[in-house]
């Protein structure tokens, strides 16, 4: 008789790598479907305090460590010429207790280190192949392999990306959304030590940021129009770094490109829901996110650590891991918050965009208030880093 997996997840990404290490190591009979594709685009990831308590729990985060830099402080500096332009915001960690808000990696240094440790992991069978199609009943999920076999779980979990065939053959309707902008990513290095702060300037077209990597080096997101992003990414590596230089106010004095560079468009995309049948949606499958304020993994981290909760309570209470009762319990734990952090996002990056001196001045006030008001200023910093409310058990300061 074919076995059936308790849980299968399809895509070796980040964030399935993550979620098929995270149910192995419960006890459930795990696979992950999905070759590992790692290439360095110059991309990295600012995890966030409560993903870096995730990747402990998972046994992952002490090979990442060395090869990552905390962010202890964030700088704001409103860079739009704008009427009511506050003075520069400087947040520090040590404010709300903490000794970083997160710390910064190259993403495929992340995904290596995640694929070494899925490899030697109990009860997890890795398939580097290709998922060609999938159906569901209300006993299993079915996947149908690029070699035509087929692996048949209790629980589907869908880790393919944001154009994911999982969640199309579970019948899950999107939203889509772009924004008149692209971002230009790569890593730097340069003559100032960046003091482990990552600065944000707020220019009109978008925010230029800089985030700290280990000794003096930094990557880059640059959110600027189309056009501009085209232009900066076929520069040669001298002229980009003066650009570069010139756009940060020689902050971090003479720098040099030093990494590969992508020019990825500004896009957005959410559900209607997290799950169908037998299958539960995680990570850019389930919500994208314009590289701004460092969200995008960190809610993916989010999403699986939340899952995970509701499928142990489920074996806990001799209930069905994949039934709709356990998976709506998924869906209650991550709506709001991906909600309110794609509201905080988009809002943001518009009232950059927008140009009108009523909001210019209501951004401007709000960062001011922000400076000046503690309690605000701290309520603001937590939330930005994790939700108050129902934090998953993984991401808990005395994770299991
Ligand atoms: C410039 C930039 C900067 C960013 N900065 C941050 C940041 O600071 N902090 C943050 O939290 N996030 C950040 N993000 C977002 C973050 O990079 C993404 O949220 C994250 O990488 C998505 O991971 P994922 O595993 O969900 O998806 P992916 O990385 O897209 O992985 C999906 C995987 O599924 C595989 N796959 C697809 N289809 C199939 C199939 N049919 N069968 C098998 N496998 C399949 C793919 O090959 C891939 O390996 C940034 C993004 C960008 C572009």
């Amino acid at each position: 008789m074919k076995s059936v997996f308790d849980i299968a997840v399809v895509g070796a990404g980040a964030t399935g790598l993550a979620a098929a290490l995270a149910f192995a190591r419960a006890g459930f009979t795990t696979c992950l479907v999905g070759a590992l594709d790692v290439h360095r685009d110059g991309r990295t990831v600012a995890l966030l305090d409560g993903s870096v308590r995730f990747l402990r729990a998972l046994e992952v985060w002490a090979s990442i460590e060395a090869d990552s830099a905390p962010m202890t402080a964030m700088r704001l500096i409103d860079d739009t010429d704008s009427l009511f332009r506050p003075p520069p915001a400087t947040f520090h960690a040590a404010e709300i207790g903490l000794d970083a808000f997160g710390w910064n990696v190259e993403n495929a240094t992340l995904v290596e280190r995640l694929a070494a440790a899925a490899a030697g992991a109990a009860n997890l069978r890795l398939i580097p192949k290709r998922a060609a199609n999938a159906s569901f009943n209300e006993e299993v999920g079915r996947i149908s392999l690029s070699d035509h076999s087929t692996v048949e779980a209790r629980l589907v979990v869908a880790a393919d990306g944001r154009n994911s065939l999982l969640r199309e053959a579970g019948g899950i309707r999107t939203r889509r959304w772009t924004y008149p902008q692209s971002a230009l990513v790569t890593l730097l290095t340069h003559e100032r030590a960046h003091g482990d702060a990552s600065t944000e300037f707020h220019t009109r077209h978008g925010p230029f940021t800089l985030v700290p990597l280990p000794g003096r080096r930094s990557s880059l997101v640059w959110v600027t129009s189309p056009a501009e992003a085209a232009r900066l990414g076929a520069l040669g590596n001298e002229d980009l770094a003066a650009a570069v230089e010139r756009q940060a106010h020689s902050l971090l004095g003479k720098m040099q490109v030093e990494g590969p560079r992508a020019v990825v468009p500004m896009t957005g995309l959410s559900v209607e829901r997290y799950f169908a049948d037998r299958l539960a949606l995680v990570g850019e499958a389930a919500h994208v996110f314009p590289p701004i304020g460092a969200q995008g993994l960190n809610l993916g981290f989010r999403d699986v650590a939340s899952l995970y909760d509701a499928v142990v309570d489920a074996r806990a209470a001799g209930e069905d891991i994949g039934h709709a009762i356990t998976l709506r319990q998924y869906q209650r734990s991550r709506d709001l918050d991906v909600r309110l952090r794609t509201a905080a996002v988009d809002g943001l990056n518009r009232t950059l965009l927008a140009g009108v001196l009523s909001v210019d001045f209501l951004r401007g006030a709000g960062l001011i208030a922000l400076s000046l008001i503690g309690p605000l200023r701290r309520v603001v910093m937590r939330e930005g880093l994790q939700p108050s409310l129902g934090s998953p058990r993984l991401m808990r300061a005395e994770a299991p």
